[in-house]
């Protein structure tokens, strides 16, 4: 499932800013753009699912993070 998403992505970051092409799979992260919570239905989705580099995942959940408080 992971493997099929980073190479659908071609092992890039899908942040627009970023774009970076990570070789090293522990630096990527399969990332939900809506967060499932829960539901397999949004969980399995494939279109709901991107790659990003783990900097950009760790900086996008902090600010979203920071937005939510
Ligand atoms: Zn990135």
């Amino acid at each position: 499932m992971r493997e099929r998403v980073f190479t659908r992505d071609l092992f890039g970051c899908q942040m627009p800013a970023c774009g970076k092409v990570i070789s090293n799979r522990r630096q990527l992260v399969c990332d939900h753009v809506r967060p499932h919570r829960g539901d397999p239905a949004l969980f399995w989705d494939e279109g709901n699912l991107q790659t990003l580099c783990k900097p950009c995942h760790d900086g996008a959940k902090q600010s979203a993070e920071r937005r939510a408080r």
